[in-house]
């Protein structure tokens, strides 16, 4: 056997199964046109997020991949750019975890079972572009940045065997900012290793005290153990955790190929059309969200660029 029939051999047997795609809508809808999407179920996260399940209420959009985002329109308000933050493998539904910060997201974040929302998308380059990290991984959320590592979480708990060391490290600014909280316990339990820290121990959302790690996120990045050479990162959050995060990965030695950021910037079309969330040279719905340290670091240092 040579060289590459042993390295084809070891991906197929690496490959971690790409999620069931659902058939496709009849025509592809034009980019343009939001899809009605009835919402199904909604969670209260914490005071000020909520967790939307919706479902097509006829002809659904096409399937979406980790890391890539919707623009999500509340009738008459706005339109809102917003990670899809569910299961990759359930492509039958769409779930986003939406923080009321202003008027759109206000909206949207109001929806009840019943209403109907508009969704156009899913749009972007999502985290996995290269394939799922052969060996060991670390992710880095900061506050709602979990959203969108949510179903890279997903796929590294359905298919943990594939992977080598998993560590979440997740941070937020006080414990009642944390989302997904319930969750911890069943990756932990499916052999995650999470870590949690919080800026402020102020009481939970249940109001218990805070008795868990108190500090930012590279505390207990620091503390993990990492091979460089065979560790992937994504990291997601404010900017300067984000920048933080990936200094660190880097400083031990991470590639700065294999570590992964999502950026954010206020977005218009979704497309690559009208400028609006440009950086530098990219547009960020376009050559975004998600991209490598090494083409984010020079963005990443010119501030309020
Ligand atoms: C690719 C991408 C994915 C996103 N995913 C999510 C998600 O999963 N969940 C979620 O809740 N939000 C997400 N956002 C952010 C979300 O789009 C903004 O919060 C939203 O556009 C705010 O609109 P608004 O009309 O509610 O508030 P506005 O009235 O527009 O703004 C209210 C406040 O939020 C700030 N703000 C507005 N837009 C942004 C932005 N894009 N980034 C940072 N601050 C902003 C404003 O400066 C202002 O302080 C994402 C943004 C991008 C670009």
């Amino acid at each position: 056997m040579n060289a590459s029939t042993r390295d084809t051999r070891a991906r197929a047997a690496h490959a971690v199964p790409a999620p069931a795609i659902p058939a496709p809508a009849a025509t592809r809808p034009s980019p343009m046109a939001p899809l009605p999407y009835v919402v199904t179920s909604v969670h209260r996260d914490t005071y000020d997020t909520v967790t939307l399940v919706l479902e097509p209420e006829d002809a659904a959009l096409p399937s979406w991949e980790p890391g890539q985002f919707t623009m999500m329109y509340a009738f008459g308000v706005g339109e809102i750019p917003v990670s899809v933050s569910g299961d990759p493998y359930r492509q039958d539904r769409l779930v986003h975890t939406v923080r009321d910060v202003g008027a759109v997201s206000h909206a949207i974040a109001s929806a009840r079972a019943g209403d109907v929302l508009g969704v156009r998308g899913p749009f972007g380059h999502g985290w996995l572009s290269d394939g799922w990290p052969q060996h060991d991984v670390v992710v880095v959320a900061g506050g709602l940045g979990l959203a969108p590592l949510r179903p890279v979480v997903y796929g590294l708990v359905a298919h943990r065997a594939k992977f080598g060391r998993v560590t979440l490290v997740v941070g937020a600014r006080t414990p009642a900012d944390l989302v997904y909280t319930r969750e911890y316990e069943a990756w932990r339990s499916c052999g995650l290793d999470v870590r949690v820290t919080v800026d402020r121990a102020t009481p939970d959302q249940d109001g218990r005290p805070w008795t868990g790690q108190v500090g930012l996120v590279t505390a207990p990045l620091a503390r993990v153990a990492l091979d460089p050479e065979r560790t992937t990162a994504f990291v997601c959050g404010p900017e300067v955790m984000m920048r933080a995060a990936a200094e660190a990965l880097a400083d031990r030695g991470v590639s700065d190929q294999q570590i992964l950021l999502s950026l954010e910037r206020s977005m218009k079309c979704g497309i690559g059309v009208c400028g609006h969330c440009q950086l530098g040279p990219d547009l960020i719905c376009r050559d975004g969200p998600c991209v490598t340290y090494r083409h984010a670091a020079p963005l990443l240092a010119v501030k309020e660029l």
